[in-house]
């Protein structure tokens, strides 16, 4: 049987599939390059000075090792455009980050950045089955955040075209669907979900949609998520990864054998560190991805902590890439809740959701302290057909979830079964928890 799902394509063959060893004498020299450009930057100049680093000393991808890390913190405090490494004249783009945990941090793009950005995308696009006969959806917002635009920018590199819809607006989104018979979309895992659902709802067929592929990306989401939305859509969905210190989207994407994102490694370093010791982890377990830009030129980024915890495989990938593969990002350390001592990410409620029928993966955790223990609700959302007035059924349902959350998490949550369509909805990122512990005191 053939491990792709779909054509096995490569947008840029020489670099994607360039031998290892070819690849890392690149790298070094792209390192050292890196170095040079980011010393125009105050805080990185300071760093080098006190660790002794020239641009000279850098000769392998080993040197890495030497450089200092660039934490979210420093990028705040450098607010708006201390890590810009190039004048005012030279930039062609400013974006910001999503904000999802603060204050936004601006990044901006010369025009050679723009150029290896849209390529990066058009990458993982091909690698998704995106051929430029397609009409893409993307309904990611283009203010501010990278998704819109770097996606826009990489279909048309493709040549397909841009059905520029932006996020929100879930009846015209699903018009547009219909009416223009889009091909691809574009968006978070759970906006998907909620178009699926939002299309069921209004009876809408299969027929009368012509979607196939489907790229997901900017949250964390699970396999059982993908069956959910691909079976729902009729679609095959792909992950990519990326963010806005680094690029946006583009930093790593999945292949048609779909076993991991290859990452774009002749533009980024990617380590796997354990965020405590920051040393890296064995290969294959669970680490913070530490990522080097190579080419950036206006913002380029040293050992950047994105605080994503995923896990990096080396084998080689029957697609025939020689870039090496990351893992689903299981969640941020930020995501992470520590409940009773135990260490629980909104992922895993999400997979123990959709091991049991007449949920809909629509959730919020709340969390609160009521004496000196944590109390952990999780109040889900039940799909129509499901939703009866038979005590039994639902003290059954509820049970089937509070067993499979433990089984995963090792934890008792209480379960509230909610009506159907109830939970807030998210046209872009999800936020599933909410917090009500006071941990300061
Ligand atoms: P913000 O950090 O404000 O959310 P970004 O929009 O740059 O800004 O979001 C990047 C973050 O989104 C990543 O650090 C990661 O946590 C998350 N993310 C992006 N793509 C994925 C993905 N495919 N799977 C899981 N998480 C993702
Ligand atoms: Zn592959």
């Amino acid at each position: 049987m053939s491990p792709f799902v779909i054509p096995n394509r490569i947008f840029d063959p020489a670099a994607e599939c360039m031998p290892r060893t070819e690849r890392a004498g690149f790298q070094a020299t792209h390192l050292r390059r890196t170095v040079e450009q980011a010393r125009k930057i105050p805080f990185y100049r300071r760093k080098f000075a006190e660790k002794h680093i020239t641009a000279d000393s850098i000769r392998s991808v080993e040197d890495l090792q030497r450089l200092p890390f660039t934490t979210k913190q420093d990028l705040r405090e450098a607010y708006p455009f201390g890590f810009f490494a190039v004048p005012r004249s030279e930039l062609a783009r400013v974006h910001a980050s999503s904000g999802t945990t603060g204050k936004p941090t601006f990044v901006g793009y010369t025009r050679n950045d723009m150029k290896i950005w849209a390529g990066l995308c058009a990458r993982f696009l091909v690698a998704g089955g995106l051929t430029a006969d397609q009409l893409v959806q993307v309904s990611f917002g283009y203010g501010l955040f990278t998704g819109g635009f770097g996606l826009h920018q990489g279909i048309e590199r493709v040549g397909a075209a841009v059905l520029p819809a932006s996020s929100g607006n879930t009846q015209r989104q699903i018009m547009l669907l219909r009416d223009a018979k889009i091909d691809t979309l574009i968006c978070t895992p759970s906006y998907a979900l909620n178009l699926a659902e939002v299309i069921a709802a209004q009876g809408i067929k299969r027929g009368e949609l012509a979607l196939k592929f489907a790229h997901f990306g900017g949250e964390p989401w699970t396999e059982e998520m993908r069956c959910a939305v691909e079976s729902e859509l009729g679609i095959f969905a792909f992950n990519n990864y990326g963010l806005s210190e680094i690029i946006g989207p583009g930093v790593a994407g999945e292949c048609a054998a779909r076993t991991g994102m290859h990452i774009q490694e002749d533009h980024f370093l990617v380590e796997c560190l354990n965020p405590e010791t920051l040393e890296p982890v064995p290969e294959g377990e669970e680490g913070e991805l530490v990522i080097t830009s190579l080419t950036k030129e206006a913002c380029p980024i040293i050992r950047y902590r994105t605080r994503d915890l995923a896990r990096l495989y080396y084998d080689p990938c029957p697609c025939g890439r020689t870039t090496i593969r990351m893992s689903r990002i299981k969640g941020r350390s930020d995501d992470m809740m520590i409940i009773r001592g135990v260490n629980v990410f909104p992922t895993q409620i999400e997979e123990a959701l959709l091991k049991v029928d007449g949920t809909a993966p629509h959730f919020m955790i709340e969390l609160t302290r009521p004496g000196n223990l944590d109390e952990a609700v999780v109040k889900v959302e039940m799909r129509p057909q499901e939703f009866s007035d038979k005590m039994e059924a639902m003290h059954r349902l509820r049970d089937n979830i509070s067993r499979e959350i433990t089984a995963i998490t090792g934890l008792h949550f209480h379960v509230e079964l909610v009506e159907p369509n109830t939970l807030e909805r998210f046209t872009g990122k999800a936020k599933r928890v909410i917090d009500k512990r006071n941990l300061s005191c």
